[in-house]
């Protein structure tokens, strides 16, 4: 049984300290490049579509990668939507199959952003689907969802506490600083407040923008109770940059089945790389 929600995948690595990654996929090959990485290292793993991506694709055609790529495997791989806005999405991701939703509906006032969050919850941990929740904003651009860096605001530590006393999310994305996309200049984490919710909270955090921190941060951040890591902008580079490179060492070949070889490799190379930097090698049980 390799398809699951992040429940217990979560909250194992939150009390044992290491982190599970989350990888925006694109399409089949990207999906694969993900689960054999995992299965390989034997980690728990989490395969993330944006709405773009879901959208693109459609949720039947999307569900079906998921039966046939991580079914099979010896891995718990859990199928997560994406920053998503709207609930009619969510349900239609809950109904198609996937095991894990996020509600974002951080760009909402508080009480807004309770109530929505609320009412995925109710729709969602009924038929066993996971749910996350964001609150401050994250800088960058995710999917179509634009933050201006100057209006990202952090999460304020006392209403994250209450939002997760009052909200049984599994799991939690407060904004710490971290920016989707690539960082201009050095990002600068608010690990006093990252530490502050950790210690008030049980439930396991969500370290969102993931591409580009140095090993340090993300060290720090999974020590202080991040047990979810998101890794989107470096796996849309892997995937451009292997097709670009490939054909730029290849230019007469014209072989599209070595360029995706090309892309699976440099993709389960990235990922493997991620894993064993958040601790989560071996962890898969
Ligand atoms: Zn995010």
């Amino acid at each position: 049984m390799a398809l699951v929600n992040m429940v217990r995948m979560l909250h194992y690595a939150r009390k044992e300290g290491y982190a599970v990654g989350a990888f925006n996929i694109l399409d089949y090959n990207s999906f694969k490049a993900v689960v054999v990485a995992a299965e390989e290292l034997e980690a728990p793993v989490i395969v993330q579509t944006s709405v773009k991506t879901v959208v693109f694709w459609g949720y039947e055609v999307i569900f079906n990668w998921y039966l046939d790529i991580a079914e099979p495997v010896g891995v718990p791989v859990a199928m997560h939507l994406d920053h998503c806005k709207d609930p009619d999405i969510i349900k239609k991701c809950i109904d198609a199959g996937w095991t894990s939703v996020m509600i974002d509906a951080s760009s909402e006032p508080f009480e807004e952003n309770m109530a929505v969050t609320r009412q995925v919850l109710e729709m969602a941990q009924p038929a066993g689907v996971s749910v996350e929740a964001e609150l401050g904003e994250i800088g960058g651009v995710e999917d179509d969802i634009a933050v201006d860096e100057e209006n990202a605001f952090l999460a304020d530590p006392e209403k994250a506490l209450y939002f997760c006393r009052k909200l049984p999310v599994d799991c939690f994305a407060p904004a710490i600083g971290t920016a989707h996309g690539l960082y201009k200049g050095e990002p600068k984490i608010a690990f006093d407040n990252l530490e502050r919710i950790a210690a008030g909270t049980s439930i396991p955090l969500a370290l969102h923008g993931g591409t580009g921190l140095s090993d340090d941060v993300f060290k720090r951040c999974i020590a202080l109770g991040c047990a979810k890591v998101n890794i989107s902008t470096q796996l849309k580079y892997s995937f451009i940059d292997a097709f670009v490179r490939y054909f730029q060492q290849n230019s007469k070949e014209y072989n599209p089945l070595k360029v995706l070889d090309a892309q699976f490799k440099d993709m389960k190379k990235m990922v493997q790389e991620k894993i064993r930097l958040f601790g989560s090698a071996g962890k898969a049980w």
